[in-house]
């Protein structure tokens, strides 16, 4: 052979191990692990590593998203366990929001220059917002992974919080953040914040009514001021997620997502044209058990009773439909794709089950995307949601 017929035959051979592996690669699963807030961990290394190794023993994992403590000591054992197994390990690092306690921000205000309402899941998981577009918010964080989490073993990082606070806060917690900075890039956009303050003062709760609603399109804003904000606002939001994403990526590292349902995504700032373009991978969460923030109907029902005349929303039930409509409204990301369902049970909060477990599992992998994650902590998950994932 020649030299020239030796490289095509090279290629070739590249070429068909190339669709080879696409075509045989299983789906494969992804991990959360909640440690708790920053102060302790609420969990020791052996204990998260007994039960990925028993998750692991079912179905494949291929990474695990552990967080948010400093104790360092956890990281670098459960990741040595973690890469002797060949599953990677990323940081689960909120962004805009639970950072207070180890770094100083500028909180996002509403258009009236209020703090929008704070809502408390447990403590450590808060829910108050920091602006956007201060880049002092934006370079705590990654000063945050330097300082703290840089010599850990991560493979990578998964942004969680990259959002603007929802209907959980009412209707300020929707509009905004409007601080001077945030105004700044609005206009940018041509969006004057003051006018989109006066037309929702003058239009109260109709400021939020739509026209019609597609599983790919979002909601369709009757109001064309409404309308205007919302997309400025996908932009302005994920734009310095995107920032945060580049520069974490230009350390080596692998970038995931938490993605609110594509159906709320644009009442939070989440252009997911924008996000997906920055993230190796997306995970929105289809949360159909949740009540808590998140959560699909949860979320729904916040907006409902925040603005309770405004019209055109549909009754959504929660069903595999749904499900379904959710899942197909992510097609076009151009990243890989891991929908997240809950599998733990808390009582109150995600009262899930084993027939739920399976059906949400079966009916993501019907899209055969790249995988899933298993939401949101495996941890709190009980024995028999873990058994039936064989
Ligand atoms: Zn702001």
């Amino acid at each position: 052979m020649s030299t020239l017929q030796k490289t095509i035959f090279g290629l070739c051979i590249l070429a068909l191990t190339a669709c080879q592996n696409k075509t045989t690669t299983e789906p494969s699963y992804v991990v959360q692990v909640s440690l708790g807030g920053w102060e302790k961990a609420e969990y020791t290394a052996e204990e998260v590593i007994g039960r990925i190794d028993t998750v692991n023993s079912l179905i494949p994992v291929e990474k695990v998203i552990i967080g948010w403590s400093k104790d360092k000591e956890i990281y670098k054992r459960v990741g040595e366990y973690l890469h002797s197994k060949d599953i990677s390990m990323l940081l689960w690092l909120p962004v805009f929001a639970e950072t207070d306690a180890v770094c100083d921000n500028t909180p996002a205000v509403d258009l009236w220059g209020n703090i929008p309402a704070n809502y408390n899941l447990t403590e450590g998981e808060g829910f108050s917002f920091n602006c956007p577009s201060d880049p002092h918010n934006s370079l705590n964080i990654i000063n945050l992974y330097d300082s703290l989490f840089s010599d850990c073993g991560f493979d990578g990082v998964f942004l969680d919080r990259i959002r603007t606070q929802s209907f959980v806060g009412g209707v300020g917690g929707v509009l905004g953040c409007g601080c001077p900075a945030c105004a700044g890039r609005y206009r940018a956009e041509g969006v004057d914040l003051e006018a989109v303050r006066a037309e929702y003062e003058a239009k109260g709760d109709s400021f939020f009514s739509v026209n019609g609603y597609t599983p790919s399109g979002g909601f369709v804003f009757e109001d064309s001021v409404a309308d205007g904000y919302f997309k400025a606002k996908g932009r302005i939001v994920s734009s310095s997620v995107a920032a945060i994403a580049d520069s974490l990526r230009s350390r080596g590292l692998e970038i995931g997502m938490d993605l609110y349902a594509p159906f709320m995504s644009q009442f939070v700032g989440q252009d997911y044209e924008i996000l997906s373009r920055h993230a190796d991978f997306i995970k929105p969460m289809l949360y159909r058990k949740t009540t808590a923030p998140a959560g699909m109907a949860f979320e729904y029902e916040m907006l409902l009773k925040s603005a309770p005349y405004a019209t055109g929303y549909l009754e959504f039930k929660m069903d595999v439909d749904f499900l379904k409509s959710q899942l197909e409204a992510m097609k076009a990301a151009p990243c890989a794709k891991y929908p997240g369902i809950e599998i733990n049970y808390r009582a109150g909060v995600a009262e899930t089950s084993p027939e739920y477990v399976r059906e949400s599992l079966s009916t993501v992998m019907q899209y055969a995307y790249d995988g899933a994650v298993l939401s949101w902590n495996i941890m709190e998950a009980p024995d028999a949601h873990i058994d039936c994932l064989r």
